[in-house]
């Protein structure tokens, strides 16, 4: 029997099933309340319906179909990526960033006037790329007892941060049964605590709209799976559940941002990518305003984000200063020019304290030189635009080098002498491959366990 997920179903749609299977209407909401407020992982959770209807639910077929967490990897700095698998067995990643990626300053949101003391200096930045261990960069790092994180079986580990109660440990890579096995399914448990109390200001979810992408950006791992398919709502969405519920996440307490930048073009999966954020939104709980969604620039659907009442913030991957360089790395830049998107961009209308965040991955000798910053700084003008800068992360069949230390200081000083709000992102989870770009390389090695040659 095919299997029918109901996380992913607005009220309306779940209105229609449970009136077509002779139910009243309030039974809807029981169960849009349990799977989005309470996020429960089974139908046997649902307890606010009578047996009789999970039975028979059970038996049309109904699941409630979160993503599974088939693996887990948790890095020195707290990062933890998930390969989260979907009912067709499709795989895609999602990222844990407790204390926020640092990216996150840059899009306008309130943590941009609370980190103001720690924003980093281009060097620092620099410094803590060079090695796996990205904690001297990191002032809220872990205990860094060992220096990297090691994955597989049998390696040396080490208690994570957030004092997991069921004794689990770092640098581990589980399988999921015994994952969930000591988990409880997922469920989220009382006595776990808030994020404060767990010595966490707030957390970042990163998660991923298609499984591989279209877009071909010369520079991105991702690129190199192709496109498999896109992602249900219900399974963007999903993702989030699914590690709120790892982390025993109380929204309404605890401080969650959420962004739309792991796998995949989302403005290539425009209508499940929002209906995903209103599940989130009305369901979940999440606020559209702590969330930010990054395109690599496709011009209807910037067109069509503009027209949105409930949106998350913009950031749009520059990541070069001319149409020249930009088809160099994005050849999406031939269909349309950057001149093109600035003009869609600066149609969308922004609310208080909102800001459009523009990214701009630093390729070393590519689009690094001061020649550059000037370039973007004529091209930013005028505009209510901060920029995230980010080192590129290497990987393999790559042609492209890191920036120079000196060449991110000198372009981020350009561009703060110039006017622009300019950050560098912390590298974030580099040592378990989470950081932006490097979630293709584990998809390659399933079904088995993850490999690392790190
Ligand atoms: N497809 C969307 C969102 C996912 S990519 C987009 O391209 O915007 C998220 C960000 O990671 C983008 O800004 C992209 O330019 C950046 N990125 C991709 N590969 C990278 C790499 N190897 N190193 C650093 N940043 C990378
Ligand atoms: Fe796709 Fe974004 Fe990677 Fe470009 S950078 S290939 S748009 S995921």
């Amino acid at each position: 029997m095919e299997m029918r997920a109901l996380f992913g179903m607005d009220l309306g749609e779940l209105t229609e099933q449970m009136v077509g299977l002779g139910q009243k209407p309030y039974r809807a909401r029981q169960i849009w309340e349990a799977l989005y407020k309470q996020r429960v992982p089974s139908l046997e959770e649902m307890t606010t319906l009578p047996v009789a209807l999970r039975e028979a639910l059970r038996s049309a077929g109904w699941v409630v179909g979160l993503p599974e967490m088939a693996q887990t990897a948790i890095s020195v700095d707290g990062t933890e990526r998930y390969l989260m698998r979907m009912g067709d067995g499709e795989t895609v990643e999602t990222v844990w960033m407790p204390d926020g990626d640092g990216g996150e300053r840059g899009d306008g949101s309130e943590a941009a006037e609370e980190e103001v003391g720690e924003v980093e200096t281009a060097e620092e930045a620099v410094v803590g790329r060079g090695s796996s261990d990205t904690s001297s960069s990191n002032t809220s790092s872990p205990n860094t007892e060992v220096p990297s994180a090691t994955l597989g079986t049998g390696s040396p580990l080490r208690a994570s941060r957030s004092g997991r109660e069921d004794g689990s440990v770092a640098g581990d890579v589980r399988k999921d049964a015994s994952f969930w096995d000591r988990r409880g399914n997922g469920r989220a448990r009382s006595n776990f605590g808030t994020l404060a109390e767990k010595g966490f200001r707030r957390a970042t979810i990163c998660i991923s709209s298609q499984v591989g992408c279209a877009v071909n950006c010369q520079f991105c791992l991702t690129a190199k799976l192709g496109i498999r398919r896109n992602l249900r709502a219900g399974e963007i969405a999903g993702q989030v559940a699914a590690v709120l519920n790892r982390h025993a996440i109380q929204i309404g307490k605890d401080r969650i941002n959420l962004v739309f930048m792991g796998m995949g073009e989302p403005f290539l999966n425009y209508e499940e990518f929002m209906r995903s954020v209103r599940l989130l939104v009305e369901g979940v709980g999440i606020p559209e305003s702590r969330m930010t969604v990054s395109t690599s620039g496709i011009l209807p659907g910037i067109e069509a984000f503009a027209r949105e009442t409930v949106r998350p913030k913009l950031a749009l991957s520059l990541n070069a200063s001319n149409d020249d360089v930009r088809e160099q790395v994005m050849p999406i830049t031939r269909r349309w020019k950057i001149a093109q998107l600035l003009e869609a961009v600066g149609k969308i209308p922004l609310r208080t304290r909102e800001w459009v965040t523009f990214e701009y991955v630093l390729l070393g000798g590519v689009n690094d030189q001061p020649q550059h910053a000037r370039e973007v700084l004529s091209l930013l003008a005028g505009m209510r635009a901060k920029v995230n800068l980010i080192v590129w992360n290497p990987g393999p069949e790559m042609a492209y080098h890191q920036p120079a230390t000196d060449d991110v200081a000198v372009f981020q000083k350009m561009l703060m002498e110039g006017g622009i709000a300019t950050y560098i992102r912390r590298p974030r989870g580099r040592d378990i491959y989470a950081a932006c770009g490097q979630l293709k390389r584990t998809v390659a090695a399933e079904p088995g366990l993850v490999t690392i040659d790190a």
